[in-house]
């Protein structure tokens, strides 16, 4: 039989064919997932305020919070602006206020060019940037430490301080009668913490056990990655026999990465079952590293996270 035979040259054309279409295929459904990771937005509508969540760089959260009675809002960790105003103009809302957690440039990197927008534009009215003081914050216009509260409308945020991934590291706790949320940037993960940049186990002790385990229960956890599988692994790894974590760990191997962004928000009460660095007191926990105190523990599990 000669090679190009009429019938070959087809069956080698469909090949081609094939090949081309799932080449195609390959890179239209590529695009579709990151177009789809960068533009879905996440929202929790609670009696006095609501809270978007929006996806940013690879595996960053800003969070758009909104004051229900009175429009008006603030943006957590302003990384893309084009998007925050996008989705603030879609929600109607008044913004004016970006709370910054800390300098780094994934959470901090966006404040100089919101603000300059700002400046450009005065129909949006002033912009004022809150956050830990520190100079490594852009355009920082109201420094801030533990304790300080401002306000987004009628809503009442309480700054607490909680140094250690950076010196100025600060969460953002917001209580109504109904609901309460906490940002937590780096410091607190869904099951895992920051690494310690600039601080001590001991100041990630105060932060993790002493200020944010203190807060109530069904307080709801914003932080500000999506590390919630690779974080639910070294738990489970750490607590085997703990059910809560190998509960949500299944629940994250299932999901998708949509389905996994679904999980932040967490909880206070879920994170002091299931987040090891909040469970430091834990006879398990401090088998695991080998460890008898929880100090010892807190600094023998994030070098052991580090390294996972
Ligand atoms: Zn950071």
């Amino acid at each position: 039989m000669c090679f190009w035979e009429p019938c070959t040259l087809v069956i080698i054309f469909d090949y081609l064919q094939t090949e081309i279409i799932c080449v195609i295929s390959v890179v239209i459904v590529n695009s579709w997932s990151i177009r789809r990771r960068s533009t879905a937005v996440q929202t929790t509508d609670m009696t006095r305020m609501t809270v978007k969540k929006i996806p940013a760089l690879k595996d960053n959260f800003m969070y758009l919070v909104v004051c229900n009675e009175t429009k008006n809002a603030a943006i957590v960790d302003p990384v893309e602006p084009d998007r925050v105003l996008q989705v603030a103009k879609e929600s109607g809302v008044s913004l004016n206020k970006v709370l910054t957690t800390h300098h780094h440039w994934d959470h901090a990197g966006g404040n100089a060019d919101l603000f300059k927008r700002y400046q450009a534009d005065t129909s949006l009215g002033p912009l004022q940037i809150y956050g830990g003081n520190d100079e490594r914050i852009d355009n920082l216009t109201n420094p801030v430490g533990q304790d300080d509260t401002l306000e987004i409308g009628n809503l009442k945020v309480r700054c607490i301080s909680t140094p250690c991934h950076t010196t100025s590291h600060i969460c953002y706790y917001i209580e109504t009668p109904e609901d309460k949320v906490v940002f937590t940037g780096d410091t607190l993960f869904l099951a895992g913490c920051g690494r310690f940049f600039e601080g001590t186990p001991q100041q990630m002790y105060d932060a993790l056990i002493t200020k944010l385990s203190a807060l109530p229960d069904d307080t709801k956890v914003y932080c500000g990655h999506e590390y919630a599988l690779n974080n639910l692994r070294f738990g489970n790894t750490v607590e085997p026999d703990n059910v809560d974590t190998l509960q949500l760990l299944n629940i994250a191997k299932e999901s998708d990465l949509e389905g996994r962004r679904a999980m932040v928000p967490s909880t206070i009460g879920q994170e002091k079952r299931t987040n090891v660095f909040m469970r430091v007191h834990e006879p398990s926990v401090q088998k695991f590293v080998g460890k008898s105190t929880p100090l010892e523990t807190m600094q023998a599990l994030r070098a052991a996270k580090d390294k996972f």
